[in-house]
């Protein structure tokens, strides 16, 4: 049965002494009546999909409403031509994850992590760290099972969809997971991952799903840019030994009272935050009008 929270998964794993990720393969086999070769051949299956969203990447390509497209590339040309701020390893993040969003906007193949519109966060912040540090994809994996325990204990208690708990469930939740895997990645314990996961929820807590027109764009696309560099920034502050106050489990809770909380108008309506502007509302219009003569 899957973990109904994060204290029960690492006191199981405490007891069990193995490492995290094994406790929690072991717990997707029971659940998934599958066997571990499968499981482990499914989850490489999951990592090579990411991998192939950032390469199947194509500057030429614009969503349907031709709201996005193209911003990978300027980033990519910004990156060489040495005029941002920051490093090369920061601003590929950054290039990452506006590539596989873009691609989710385009109608290419993404891997939801844990949903569609929150896709560009995991692959944004794997991808350069694999590449920086030469890990190998037996060790990315057994990051990816440390991510999905975490993102299934939060889609447990709280929610991972946009319309039912706003951007903080999306965006939020791919944001933890990812700090967890960057957590393990970088030779945390357990508990650092915890606090990572516990660092990351709360630091985009309240974030409210507006997207414009209703379609999975804008501002999804930077949001996951976001989401990804608050990944980062959790897990290095988890890897220096610094602590979350309050039990993972008491701050995904509080992300539900606050997505319980929060207006329809902020869970994908469409009716509220940047969707509602003046300018959005000229957006809609034409892209209706556009549709109209299609
Ligand atoms: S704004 Fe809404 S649709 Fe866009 S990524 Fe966030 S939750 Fe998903």
């Amino acid at each position: 049965m899957a973990f109904q929270s994060i204290k029960e998964l690492l006191e199981q794993n405490s007891a069990e002494n193995i490492p995290l990720w094994e406790t929690i393969l072991n717990d997707d086999l029971t659940s998934q009546n599958m066997s571990r070769a499968e499981s482990l051949e499914r989850m490489q299956y999951f990592w090579d999909a990411m991998k192939h969203s950032v390469d199947s990447y194509d500057p030429k390509d614009r969503s349907n409403s031709g709201l996005v497209g193209g911003d990978g590339e300027k980033m990519r040309m910004a990156i060489a031509s040495g005029q941002l701020y920051g490093d090369t390893f920061m601003n590929e993040i950054i290039m990452c994850a506006l590539k596989v969003s873009e691609c989710n906007a385009c109608m290419k193949r993404i891997v939801a992590t844990p949903t569609a519109g929150s896709c560009g966060v995991m692959p944004a912040v794997l991808l350069p760290v694999v590449k920086a540090r030469q890990i190998p994809d037996t060790t990315v994996v057994e990051a990816l099972y440390i991510a999905a325990g975490f993102g299934q204990v939060i889609a447990t208690r709280s929610s991972i969809a946009g319309s039912e708990g706003g951007c903080q469930a999306e965006v939020g939740t791919a944001s933890a997971m990812a700090a967890t895997a960057l957590t393990w990645l970088g030779n945390g314990t357990a508990q650092m991952c915890a606090h990572a996961c516990s660092m990351a929820i709360s630091n985009l807590m309240g974030l409210v799903c507006d997207p414009i027109a209703g379609l999975v764009e804008i501002p999804c696309v930077q949001r996951n840019v976001i989401g990804a560099m608050n990944a980062i920034s959790c897990a290095n502050m988890a890897l220096a030994g610094i602590c979350h106050r309050i039990p993972t489990d008491e701050v995904i809770d509080a992300m539900r009272s606050v997505g319980d909380l929060m207006s329809p108008d902020f869970k994908e309506t469409a009716r509220g935050g940047l969707a509602a502007t003046p300018t959005a509302k000229i957006i809609l219009k034409e892209i209706n009008r556009k549709n109209q003569f299609q």
